[in-house]
């Protein structure tokens, strides 16, 4: 197969304008990363400019050609590099504007020299740094942990940078042993790199972004809006994974809560103070048993007045003596002004269980007949459910 060089820089600025057209495009259904997209559109237009003006170098005066070029493509570089730095809200470089006018004084004091040598080798250092400086802060990238496309978002800019790497180092040698025709070979590998570079780097920005969206919509659907504790969904997704996790002897606890006469607070007091009873309680118990660390409780908002939290490796003295806690707590704050300054209590049903024995419908069931129990018996109480059917 023939390709020559220009019909493969027409290829690159295809492929560039439509994935800046496309990252545009995703501006508007990714608003939280419309900067971000913003910035890596501009750099894709901006390899554009640089490829035309590449193609057409020889018929510029002088040097301007090649410096342009070489300085309009670390320009797109750099945007890249700005879109990454935003997606943990860093700010801009001055490194940027240094880095630029470095290298425009050294087209204009040693380029005008040796163009050659500047075009096919040298120019290709500051974008393996830049390059290089993108992957290893997606890799460090706080926004971007613990998503699928990271890894391959940190590869492609890496093997992108090791590429222009050894164009600064390996091609001189190859040159010198094999002749000019290595370099026009190398300029053609090059061109044909920069065309799956000029789409494999678009695509992976714009999965990481809806990726990460993916995930904060998944994030929203396990959380309770009222409160931000997890919700139902939330607490079994989250609770099963405890319970299949914590293996071996140790115990777990459930502690399920209702909010006593709360019909009656929203009759009297209105919906808006009901919900402000309701907030008041989940920071409460946020509060008291997110101090109980390792391994970690999940406390939920269940649905209307009703919470469960589920405790680890707690065993039942130490779970009732929590639950005790969050009932005077609670009593207390809500008598003292706290949320709307309205009197309320809490009823609390508790029940223990072993990993692999039963699942946690079965132990959310218990602490629920005991809670019950704690109800009939005049609220404002723990109940403890008794031992699991064997
Ligand atoms: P008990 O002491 O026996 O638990 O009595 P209760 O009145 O608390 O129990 P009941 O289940 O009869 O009432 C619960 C009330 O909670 C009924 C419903 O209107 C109210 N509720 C459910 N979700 C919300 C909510 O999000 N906000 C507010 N303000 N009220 C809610
Ligand atoms: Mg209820
Ligand atoms: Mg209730």
């Amino acid at each position: 197969m023939q390709v020559d060089l220009q019909t493969l820089y027409c290829l690159t600025i295809g492929t560039l304008t439509v994935a800046g057209a496309m990252m545009l495009w995703e501006r508007q259904a990714y608003r939280l990363r419309a900067r971000e997209l913003g910035f890596w559109a501009a750099g894709a237009f901006v390899f554009a400019v640089a490829c035309v003006v590449a193609m057409n170098r020889t018929r510029l005066p002088g040097i301007s050609g090649p410096a342009g070029a070489s300085l309009l493509f670390v320009s797109g570089y750099l945007l890249w590099l700005h879109g990454v730095r935003l997606l943990d809200g860093r700010a801009g470089s001055q490194w940027y504007a240094v880095t630029l006018g470095a290298l425009a004084l050294t087209w204009a004091v040693a380029g005008v020299h040796f163009p050659q040598a500047f075009w096919n080798h040298i120019a290709s250092l500051p974008v393996a740094a830049i390059v290089g400086l993108t992957a290893l802060t997606l890799l460090r990238c706080r926004a971007v942990r613990g998503l699928r496309s990271r890894a391959i978002a940190v590869a492609i800019p890496a093997g992108h940078g090791l590429f222009y790497l050894c164009r600064a180092f390996v091609t001189p040698v190859l040159a010198s042993a094999y002749g000019a025709e290595v370099l026009t070979a190398v300029a053609k590998f090059t061109m044909y790199e920069g065309v799956l570079y000029s789409v494999a780097m678009p695509m992976t920005f714009i999965a990481l972004i809806r990726e990460e969206a993916q995930e904060r919509l998944r994030a929203a659907a396990r959380t309770d809006y009222l409160t931000g504790l997890s919700n139902r969904h939330g607490f079994f997704e989250q609770g099963s994974r405890i319970l299949s996790r914590h293996g071996g002897d140790a115990p777990v606890s459930l502690l399920a809560f209702d909010l006593d006469h709360f019909k009656a607070i929203n009759d009297r007091h209105g919906h808006a103070a009901g919900d402000a009873v309701i907030r008041l309680f989940a920071n409460v118990a946020r509060d008291l048993i997110r101090d109980v660390e390792d391994p970690e409780p999940v406390v939920a908002r269940l649905g209307g007045e009703e919470f469960a939290a589920l405790l680890p490796g707690r065993g039942l003295a130490e779970a009732k003596r929590l639950g005790e806690e969050v009932a005077l707590r609670f009593a207390v704050a809500s008598e003292q002004g706290e949320g709307p300054g309205i009197r309320a209590t809490v009823s609390i049903g508790l029940a223990e269980g072993r990993p692999g024995r039963g699942d946690l419908g079965q132990l959310l069931d218990r602490a629920d007949r005991a809670l019950y129990r704690a109800k009939a018996l005049g609220r404002n109480r723990v109940e403890v459910a008794g031992p699991a059917a064997a």
